[in-house]
């Protein structure tokens, strides 16, 4: 294993209390390998380079994508690549995986972009892995080229944290102000989609009689429920009924970093918003307990801020769906990944287990 230089030594250790052999101790070797993580987002592309260890060498690189049309992300793509390359100084032959993540629905094992969310002049089925592969042969890579929707890849950025070690089966809520994704994360691996939609917690339908219609088409989707514009909604049906909230009393405007910061400092208006998201993500987390039974929910991005008394009411709501009486929840906790640098990480994990997986099956 050391021959391949995957791990360096560090020497003998010190011995136990009760004496014995000295251990031989070793770390990852963190320039074994290299990866490549790009983010391809509504306004922009956001590029990185990181470690074999998932440490960000250099700064991340970004490019306008606005009104970029889908030949155009492409060659952007192959631009931000050839410059992390470039600027890094990593050896080509030393990249173990370049991830790409989107929106929409993506056929992970076929590299197709199903359905953008954002790109709404994008047409349909885009063979992007495919497209990328063909254009980046220019740089002699020999790696593999994931294509996936950016909030799986996400959850792997939360596996960096030592808290999660402990856990085999783990979902992930990935929240924007307007979109909600996910992930279910078994042993280190993203669990299998067949058609794209594995994740896509988003569009759980919690509430059918609901009025509030989802981008997807449906309505009462837990996205559509939980979104800023759905918040905004609802507080301004509530607002009349508590002229003391510091929506009443003062000109803060109502979206919701706002509703989060006022739901802290006690605001019961702002409570009452709160309190019903939390009621609605508590039926997705139990049923997703029924599909996928996770040790761990973690709530990551936008969610992962709106506090304390914001997870009691979660775990609280989730305790009182459970089946029989049966006192058994998954551990949830708010995610300590805020910036994009961290989000990034986590992409580049992803092509790190499975470089580990795929081509040194013996770790
Ligand atoms: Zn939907």
């Amino acid at each position: 294993m050391e021959q391949r230089e995957q791990i360096v030594s560090l020497g003998k250790g010190t011995s136990t209390s009760e004496g014995g052999k000295k251990p031989e101790l070793f770390r990852l070797n963190s320039e074994y390998r290299y990866a490549i993580a790009i983010d391809i987002g509504a306004e922009y592309l956001v590029g990185a380079i990181t470690n074999f260890s998932c440490e960000l060498i250099g700064e991340p690189i970004y490019k306008n994508a606005t009104e970029a049309t889908y030949e155009e992300t492409v060659q952007m793509i192959y631009e931000i690549v050839e410059m992390l390359l470039r600027t890094s100084e990593a050896a080509t032959e030393s990249i173990c995986g370049i991830t790409l993540g989107c929106d929409g629905i993506v056929d992970m094992d076929k590299g197709i972009i199903s359905c953008s969310a954002h790109k709404k002049t994008w047409a349909k089925n885009l063979k992007i892995r495919k497209d990328v592969a063909e254009k980046l042969k220019k740089l002699d890579l020999n790696c593999e080229v994931y294509v996936d929707n950016g909030c799986r890849y996400i959850g792997f950025a939360d596996l960096l944290c030592t808290d999660t070690r402990q856990y085999q089966c783990i979902a992930t809520i990935y929240t924007t102000k307007e979109f909600l994704g996910g992930s279910i994360i078994q042993k280190g691996h993203l669990l299998k989609s067949a058609n794209g939609f594995m994740g896509e917690f988003g569009h759980n339908i919690i509430d059918p009689k609901s009025k509030v219609r989802c981008e997807c088409g449906n309505y009462g989707c837990l996205e559509a429920l939980v979104s800023e514009k759905n918040l905004i909604q609802i507080l301004n049906e509530k607002r009349v009924q508590y002229p003391d909230s510091i929506f009443n009393t003062s000109d803060l405007e109502a979206d919701m970093e706002h509703i989060f910061a006022a739901a802290m400092e006690k605001d019961v208006l702002a409570g009452k918003i709160l309190s019903e998201s939390a009621e609605y993500f508590a039926i997705s987390i139990h049923n997703m307990m029924m599909m996928f039974d996770p040790e761990m929910v973690i709530i990551q991005g936008e969610y992962a801020r709106a506090g304390e008394d914001f997870l009691h009411e979660i775990c609280k709501r989730v305790t009182q769906l459970n089946v029989f009486g049966l006192d058994r929840i998954p551990h949830i906790s708010l995610s300590k990944v805020r910036n994009t640098e961290d989000l990034l990480k986590g992409y580049a994990y992803f092509s790190i287990l499975n470089y580990i997986a795929e081509k040194e099956p013996y770790r």
